[in-house]
């Protein structure tokens, strides 16, 4: 049986056995049951937020709340239908979600997490004081939800109400991360700057991933309230936006069947110490939950920090997806005439405080040429080819590009309009394949939505965007095992898979920084032919690199920088002949 198969046999086999559980269980198994699908649902939200995405919530609950107090007002006050309490319950935690998220989104690291605890606390406390909704005591009488005239009041039949919503959620994610926007997603995970460069807008995608966990989370908290058939501030304490974060990692965050396994893993676990600490400690079992609880975590954390779902999918055999079949590659965009003024750069200057890495530097690139960039250390190649490629703004200067300033553009506008880059430090996903990391450069020749993902209907699209991954893989040499992680490659492929990642953005210029070090000799030669094949096919290329064999046989041009300063100009040959730069940089050897 293939793993496809199998995989499918699994998930069949697995829903069925959830559609008899409840023949099968007993009532109190399925109220928690109930716990469990619910708990996954906002889990769900987490692994794509923090496993997926990198960003850690506490405040999951919070918007849990928010979805549970609107249905209950909807329903109790307004004396409306839960239908109208979950459309009402979706729109204002979306808008909260949007608006918390623009705020928070843009602080980096621990600030953004701390930043999720405040509102989470602030939401929790305004349930318990804002006029209308019941203070403490909360808002009871909450009608059960009704589907067709039958009442989902039973914990049998709301049961299937949650488990249904988990599994098309679940089916959404899965799709959504084998999309353009679920790539862009799992990038976002290392910073934003080779995101950017990319040409994907970084605080976008981390928004709209903001919004849609939120919205997994309201849903959860729109069934409680009608399961619970009452809403009252405690159960939406920051506390349980902890334990929502513990079930996403403890089951693996950044995998989908991890929400469950950890959202049952943790209910059941907390479900019997409620049932054995009192046997064994008859008189502090309420505190004693708490310690056992982060005693366990504190183990987990030491001992098996990716998670149940990757440790256990770690011990199953692996076999390799099959190969994609050949699809039709997107249309390229047609190269600019060669000859023609490309790129121009004039007194670029860049300060970083008092040190001026770039000082009024000035050069030209024509379309189909190769200039090459050398220098010594820290004479600025590498800040200039970042004013180049917007990831840094010039403190004084004009950069043009194919008869635009693009001085002032963002990052990713610079992309859009043709320009792409490799890093001199290797900027790749290591935990990404290979195949994937280079469908990241697709993204600006691509179009499709997260809800055209979520649904499939970018399959097309998709399969053009990875033929063209697949040639790119296959044009630098490492189409052996494209589902291989860029992780595991040396330093010098992930140089070059790098490369190959450019060329799947179709660009017009090509910048690269140091594109053969730690490269093999017969790797640079490798190297050295693409970027010939490249210029033939039209390509600008401009090229920081060291290693001068290299840069005198591909190059039409050098330009030589020294603290900053452009010291010449010239032909390989010239800059060979030129005694300032024998003393400067090649040390009279040349
Ligand atoms: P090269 O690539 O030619 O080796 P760089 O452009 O990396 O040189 O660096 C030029 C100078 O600018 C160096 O002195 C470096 O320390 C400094 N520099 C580069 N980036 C930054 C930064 N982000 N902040 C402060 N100084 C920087
Ligand atoms: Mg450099």
């Amino acid at each position: 049986m293939t793993s496809r198969r199998m995989q499918v046999s699994a998930l069949a086999v697995g829903v069925l056995l959830l559609i008899a559980a409840p023949w099968v269980l007993a009532p109190f198994s399925i109220t928690l049951m109930n716990y469990i699908g619910l708990y996954a649902l906002v889990a769900l939200g987490l692994v794509l937020l923090t496993g997926v995405g990198g960003m850690v919530s506490f405040g999951q609950t919070a918007f849990m709340g928010i979805a549970a107090y609107s249905t209950a007002w909807m329903t109790t006050v307004m004396h409306g239908s839960p239908w109208l309490g979950l459309v009402l319950a979706l729109v204002l935690t979306a808008l909260v979600a949007a608006i918390l998220g623009a705020v928070t989104l843009r602080l980096k690291g621990h600030f953004l997490s701390l930043g999720t605890i405040a509102w989470g606390l602030a939401i929790y406390f305004s349930f318990g004081n804002l006029p209308g909704l019941g203070q403490n005591t909360g808002l009871p009488d909450v009608p059960p939800i009704t589907i067709a005239g039958i009442s989902l009041e039973a914990s049998g039949r709301i049961y299937f109400l949650i488990w249904f919503l988990l599994l098309v959620a679940i089916w959404l994610s899965h799709n959504l991360l084998g999309s353009r926007m679920g790539r862009a997603m799992q990038a976002l995970r290392g910073g934003t700057s080779m995101v950017e460069s990319l040409g994907i807008n970084a605080f976008g995608v981390k928004l709209v991933t903001f919004v849609i966990a939120a919205m997994m989370a309201a849903f959860a908290g729109w069934i409680y309230a009608h399961m619970i058939r009452y809403v009252n501030p405690t159960p939406f304490d920051v506390t349980m936006g902890i334990e929502f974060l513990m079930m996403a990692m403890v089951g693996g965050s950044g995998y989908l069947s991890g929400a469950i396994v950890g959202a049952a893993l943790i209910t059941l676990l907390q479900n019997s110490l409620q049932d054995w600490l009192p046997v064994v400690f008859p008189k502090s079992a309420g505190q004693l939950e708490v310690v056992v609880f982060s005693a366990l975590f504190i183990l987990f954390l030491q001992y098996a920090r990716e998670g149940i779902v990757p440790f256990v999918a770690g011990l199953l055999p692996k076999q390799a997806p099959p190969r994609p079949a050949r699809a039709e590659p997107l249309a390229r965009r047609s190269q600019p005439t060669p000859g023609l003024p490309l790129l121009s750069v004039e007194a670029a200057t860049r300060r970083f405080g008092g040190l001026v890495a770039v000082d009024e530097v000035s050069f030209e690139l024509k379309s189909g040429e190769i200039l090459g960039l050398i220098g010594p250390n820290g004479a600025g190649k590498s800040t200039m080819f970042n004013l180049v490629t917007g990831a840094l703004r010039p403190s004084a200067g004009t950069i043009r590009f194919a008869g635009q300033d693009i001085t002032p553009a963002a990052q990713r506008k610079i992309a859009q309009a043709g320009i792409a880059r490799t890093f001199q430090h290797v900027k790749l996903r290591p935990r990404m394949t290979l195949l994937d990391n280079v469908m990241l450069g697709t993204h600006t020749r691509t179009k499709a939505s997260f809800l055209a993902g979520m649904l499939r209907l970018d399959r097309a699209e998709e399969a053009r965007a990875r033929q063209v991954a697949m040639d790119d893989l296959a044009r630098v040499g490492l189409d052996a095992d494209p589902y291989e992680l860029a992780g595991n490659l040396p330093l010098g492929n992930q140089r070059v898979l790098e490369i190959a990642r450019a060329l799947a953005a179709d660009p017009v210029l090509l910048v690269l920084d140091e594109p053969a070090a730690g490269l093999r000799r017969q790797e640079k030669l490798r190297l050295a032919e693409l970027l010939a094949n490249l210029r033939k096919e039209g390509l600008t290329i401009l090229i920081v690199e060291h290693d001068m064999e290299f840069v005198m046989n591909l190059v039409d041009r050098i330009v030589v920088m020294e603290f900053g300063r452009k010291l010449c100009e010239g032909t390989p040959a010239e800059i060979r002949a030129d005694t300032r730069v024998q003393e400067a940089y090649l040390g009279g050897v040349a």
